[in-house]
C-alpha cells in the first residue's frame, strides 16, 4: 500500500489511464481547431468533439444536440442559473434553491439577488433532505427555475429528483440539477427523468479538470439561455471559446467507463464505507454520522468524532487525505455551510471529517484508515484504548 492514502474523491479524482490514453492524440497529432472548417486538421477535431458529445448523450439517455461543453460544473451551473434568469425575465424573476447547494449554485443565485432576482433557499432537515412538498409550497407564479443538486458533495445526501421534478412539471417550472457528484455513482437515465438541465464535471469522474457539460433539454417551445461567455459563437452560440478537444474526448471516455462500472463499483465502495462506519461506531464512543443514513452516495462517509477538533485530527492523520467540515473549502475558513444547515451543534461541526472513497481505494487502505483514525481519536481524547466502553452511540 502506498502512502499517503487518498480518501478525498469528492474533491477530485485522478485521471483514469484509459481516459488519458484516449485524450493524448488530441494534444499532439490531432491538435486541430474544431472550428476550422477548411482543412482536415479541423475536421478531425470536430469529428472527435461530436463523437464525444454523442457518447455523453448516449450514457445520459439524451440527444447529442442537448449537450453543451463547458469548463466544468461551476460554469454549467452559472450558465443555466444566470442564462435562464436573463432569458425568462418577462416570465418571472423567482428561483428556488437550497441552503446546502454547492457554492457555484448559491453564489450564482446570490449575485442575481443583488440585481433584483428573488431567490428562495429552502431549508433542509437534519439529514440534508428536502421534502418535495417544500418545493411545491415555494413555487409562485413568478418562479422560473428550481435548482437542487442530485447528491451533496459533503454529506452525500441524495435529493428526490423524481418527485421534485414532477412537481416542477406540474407547475410549468424548469428544473436544474447539479449532478457533479451523482453522475456515474447512482443510476440516472436523464432522458426519462423530469429534469430540464443537468450539470456534470470531468474531474469528479476520473476525467480531466477544466471540462464539463450542461444538458439542456430540447423542448417545444424551446428553452433559450442567454450565453454568459460571448465570442465566436461556439457550442451553438451558448458558450463561445474554442472547445477543449482533449477535455471533451476525456469527459466522454470517463463517463462511458463510469456508466459501465457503476453497478459493481457502487457495491464495492458501499461495502468499504459501511465497514468503516461499523468499525468507527463500535470501536469509538461519541461518533455521529452526518447526512442521510441510507439515502446517500455509496462512496461518502461524513463522521463527527466528538471531543476532537477536526483540524487536530487531520494533522494527526498526516498520511491520509481527507476533508474537514469546519473548513470544507480551503479558500474559505468559515465552517461548512452544509453542516451548519443541518442544525448540528457546533462541536459536531468542528469534529466532522469527510471520507470519500473511489476507484483506486483498496481493502488495505480501508483497514489502514480505520486503524489510524481509531488510534488518533483515542490519543487526542486522551483516553486509553483499554479503558473505553464498547458502546454504539449511533448506527446506520
Ligand atoms: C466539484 C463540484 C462542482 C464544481 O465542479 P468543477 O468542475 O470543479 O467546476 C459543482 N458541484 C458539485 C456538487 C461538485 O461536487
Amino acid at each position: 500500500m502506498k502512502l499517503p492514502v487518498y480518501m478525498d474523491y469528492h474533491a477530485t479524482t485522478p485521471v483514469d489511464s484509459r481516459v488519458l490514453e484516449t485524450m493524448l492524440p488530441y494534444f499532439t497529432e490531432k491538435f486541430g481547431n474544431p472550428a476550422s472548417k477548411n482543412h482536415q486538421f479541423g475536421w478531425i477535431a470536430e469529428e472527435a468533439v461530436e463523437r464525444a458529445r454523442s457518447i455523453i448523450a448516449k450514457v445520459l439517455g439524451v440527444d447529442s444536440g442537448e449537450i453543451v461543453f463547458t469548463s466544468g460544473a461551476t460554469e454549467s451551473n452559472n450558465l443555466v442559473i444566470k442564462g435562464l434568469t436573463d432569458s425568462l425575465r418577462s416570465k418571472g424573476n423567482h428561483i428556488i434553491s437550497a441552503v446546502t447547494e454547492h457554492k457555484s449554485v448559491i453564489d450564482s443565485c446570490r449575485r442575481l439577488q443583488k440585481y433584483g432576482t428573488d431567490v428562495t433557499f429552502l431549508q433542509v432537515d437534519q439529514y440534508g433532505t428536502i421534502a418535495p412538498e417544500q418545493v411545491r409550497r415555494a413555487i409562485t407564479p413568478k418562479t422560473i427555475l428550481v435548482t437542487l443538486m442530485a447528491a451533496n458533495n459533503e454529506i452525500g445526501t441524495l435529493h428526490n429528483l423524481f418527485d421534485i421534478g414532477s412537481i416542477c412539471r406540474e407547475h410549468n417550472v424548469l428544473f436544474h440539477t447539479d449532478a457533479a457528484q451523482a453522475i456515474g455513482k447512482v443510476f440516472m437515465d436523464v432522458g426519462s427523468m423530469p429534469v430540464d438541465f443537468l450539470s456534470i464535471s470531468g474531474h469528479k469522474i476520473y476525467g480531466p479538470k477544466g471540462i464539463g457539460a450542461l444538458f439542456i433539454r430540447n423542448k417545444q417551445p424551446k428553452v433559450r439561455l442567454t450565453p454568459q461567455i460571448d465570442g465566436g459563437g461556439h457550442e451553438k452560440g451558448l458558450r463561445s471559446g474554442t472547445v477543449n478537444v482533449p477535455g471533451a474526448v476525456g469527459l466522454a471516455k470517463a463517463l462511458e467507463i463510469a456508466g459501465e462500472e457503476m453497478t459493481n463499483e457502487s457495491t464495492r465502495l458501499r461495502a468499504y464505507r459501511d465497514t468503516m462506519w461499523k468499525e468507527f461506531s463500535t470501536q469509538l464512543q461519541d461518533v455521529f454520522l452526518n447526512g442521510h443514513p441510507t439515502n446517500r452516495l455509496p462512496n461518502n462517509l461524513n463522521v463527527s468524532f466528538l471531543n476532537v477538533e477536526d483540524s487536530a485530527l487531520m494533522m494527526s492523520l498526516n498520511d491520509i487525505a481527507v476533508s474537514t467540515g469546519s473548513a470544507c473549502s480551503t479558500l474559505d475558513p468559515a465552517p461548512s455551510h452544509v453542516l451548519k444547515a443541518l442544525n448540528l451543534p457546533p462541536d459536531r461541526i468542528q469534529s466532522a471529517i469527510r471520507f470519500g472513497l473511489g476507484r483506486y481505494s483498496t481493502p488495505e487502505e480501508v483497514e489502514y484508515v480505520i486503524k489510524r483514525v481509531v488510534e488518533s481519536v483515542e490519543k487526542l481524547r486522551g483516553r486509553s484504548k483499554f479503558t473505553r466502553k464498547h458502546e454504539t452511540i449511533n448506527s446506520v
